[in-house]
């Protein structure tokens, strides 16, 4: 790695923390149906607006302790926490596929799922709004890079999510209407074989952590586990992966 690089790298890293304290604002708002780009960003406690050196992400968690500088009130870690995630993730998808314009897709797909991840954690929802710019992200990123066919894409909308109101279907609801609405929007985003794979992984990791979540009595058996993050794990996964994936599976055969 010579210099140019570990500046490229330090470079995606910021972008990605600079987003990542965006996509904070996003998980806040969206499910209170608030717009998020007006007002700027102010304390949740006390409504003190944030200094420019306050808006500086992770540091500013760092210089403020974690606390409000006008009322004292915690700052919940998730905040440093997503813009690190995001920072790290960037570096990840930039690592796989270098400065493009697939580049720019796969950093947009991080972002949404991210986003859904974190209010499917907290609000046991997948909001509509964010399932109608996946869709209209994907069929513009789609025609600039070029990665995925208009087929792919199509049948991509109906694979994962026909799968999924199949299951919703014969468990009465044992799958949410929003994890089927996200994983159409992700078909036609990645298309159609990587979405397939995606649902599969995110059976897999989902199970896994469930029985893990059960085993230490973290969770009871009918608890109810939102099932957005493991859907977002897998198609991400299955998004930068998928021919590594397919040809490892098919060469063990
Ligand atoms: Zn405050």
């Amino acid at each position: 790695m010579d210099i140019t690089q570990i500046l490229l790298y330090a470079f995606i890293f910021a972008l990605g923390l600079v987003v990542g304290s965006f996509l904070n604002v996003c998980i806040y708002r969206i499910p209170l149906k608030k717009s998020i780009s007006f007002p700027p960003s102010s304390c949740t406690n006390c409504g003190k607006k944030l200094s420019p050196l306050e808006l500086i992400p992770v540091i500013s968690y760092m210089l403020l302790r974690g606390r409000c500088r006008g009322c004292g009130a915690g700052i919940s870690i998730k905040y440093p926490v997503v813009e690190l995630l995001t920072g790290f993730l960037f570096i990840w998808v930039f690592s796989v596929l270098g400065f493009s314009t697939v580049f720019l897709k796969y950093a947009v797909l991080t972002c949404i799922l991210l986003v859904v991840s974190f209010i499917d954690l907290e609000h046991q929802i997948i909001p509509d709004e964010i399932v109608i710019f996946s869709l209209a992200a994907g069929a513009v990123l789609n025609i600039m890079s070029r990665d995925v066919s208009l087929k792919s894409a199509g049948i991509g909308f109906f694979a994962a999510s026909g799968i999924l109101l199949l299951i919703a279907i014969i468990t009465k609801g044992g799958m949410g209407g929003g994890d089927i609405k996200l994983m159409a929007a992700v078909g036609l985003f990645i298309g159609t074989g990587p979405v397939l794979l995606g649902l599969f992984l995110s059976f897999i990791i989902g199970g896994v952590i469930s029985l893990i979540l059960i085993i230490l009595k973290l969770k009871g058996r009918k608890d109810y586990i939102p099932f957005g993050p493991f859907l977002s794990i897998g198609s991400l996964v299955s998004a930068l992966f998928y021919n590594q994936i397919i040809y490892w599976y098919v060469m063990r055969l």
